[in-house]
């Protein structure tokens, strides 16, 4: 087998761990080379595991304790980690919502964040690289970014060109988003209630159902290593809550019902035959699959690379881009923000 690398694109120190973590953890099980960015350090997320809120350790140094946690996740999961290096947006809130703070991730000049994760790519030399789709997966302002950085690092990193100081240039061959897959979470909710327990995703799902529904193109099968991922979430100890519905589903009822992580397929620059079942696909037959990444990928008159496949985002509502918090039941608090496992 060739060696093969996967770079995860991730906003804060967490994300890894609730978003593909199984997926990391089958990968590097099979001998794959997992490297995951934290484009912030997380630095504005509150505490939101009640049992360690006003802990007074926490509270003065959250980015050092968030440091720590990270490394722990990685350790469990098996990955290689790299910080980028940016400071945390937070999420805002408030009507109207108040202006983002000075020097964070989301008001970097972009420019200045494609070139520090070009430099990244080029120095891992990443395959494939995933991260989130244009409204961030969820709508904070980091995850938006992290969509915008990435995609903006995967056209530029090939290009001997642009960022001649940021390494040897390396085209990454195809970009994933994570996905959320409503039918999953349905057929969970169904199985609990089979076995006598309460749904665990009515909150996710009805906010969901309010949204363009995304296409998924690559389901991963990785339930033997949802034991590691629920390690990993529980390692970002602040962060996740371990009374809350990240694990509410009994594993073994998980496994046996929906043993996989789902992925978009954003772009590639290789063939490929869809749906498919390994990120990977397409690329381990090629012969020399170093070679086609350090070679200049081909770019049309305007200079974009011409793509073999490409997404189309679904035609998005009024509130797709919106930062705000996501109320659906109207009960005053954010729907989503802890199931998030984050607030910042
Ligand atoms: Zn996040």
């Amino acid at each position: 087998m060739q060696d093969l690398r996967l770079m995860a694109v991730h906003a804060h120190p967490d994300d890894e761990s609730s978003k593909g973590a199984a997926t990391s953890a089958r990968y590097v099980a099979e001998g794959v080379s997992v490297r995951v960015v934290s484009c912030t350090g997380g630095e504005r997320g509150d505490v939101l595991n009640e049992r360690l809120k006003h802990d007074p350790h926490i509270e003065r140094d959250i980015a050092n304790v968030r440091r720590a946690e990270m490394a722990r996740a990685a350790q469990i999961l098996g990955v290689s980690h790299t910080w980028l290096g940016f400071t945390d947006s937070g999420l805002p809130e408030g009507d109207p919502l108040p202006p983002l703070p000075d020097g964070c991730f989301a008001l970097e000049p972009l420019d200045v964040t494609t070139e520090a994760l070009v430099r990244v790519i080029r120095e891992f030399r990443p395959h494939v690289l995933t991260t989130y789709d244009e409204n961030g997966g969820y709508p904070h302002p980091d995850h938006v970014m992290t969509h915008v950085v990435t995609m903006s690092a995967f056209r530029a990193a090939g290009d001997p060109a642009a960022y001649p100081h940021a390494g040897a240039p390396w085209q990454p061959l195809k970009v994933y988003y994570n996905a959320r897959n409503p039918d999953r979470m349905e057929r969970l909710d169904e199985a609990m209630v089979r076995a006598g327990l309460e749904p665990a995703y009515a909150d996710w799902r009805k906010h969901l159902a309010g949204q363009p529904r995304r296409t998924i193109t690559t389901q991963i099968r990785c339930g033997e290593h949802f034991p590691a991922r629920d390690d990993a979430l529980r390692a970002h100890a602040t962060q996740v809550d371990p009374d809350s519905s990240w694990f509410a589903v009994p594993l073994e009822l998980q496994v046996q019902e929906w043993p996989f992580e789902e992925f978009e397929l954003a772009a590639a620059l290789v063939p490929v035959e869809l749906p498919e079942d390994d990120l990977f696909a397409g690329l381990r037959s090629l012969p020399d699959l170093d070679a086609v990444c350090r070679r200049a990928p081909v770019r049309d008159d305007a200079g974009e690379l011409v793509l073999a496949y490409a997404t189309t985002p679904p035609a998005s509502g009024p509130e797709a881009r919106s930062t705000a918090a996501q109320d659906a039941d109207g009960d005053g608090r954010d729907d989503m923000r802890e199931e998030e496992g984050h607030s910042g």
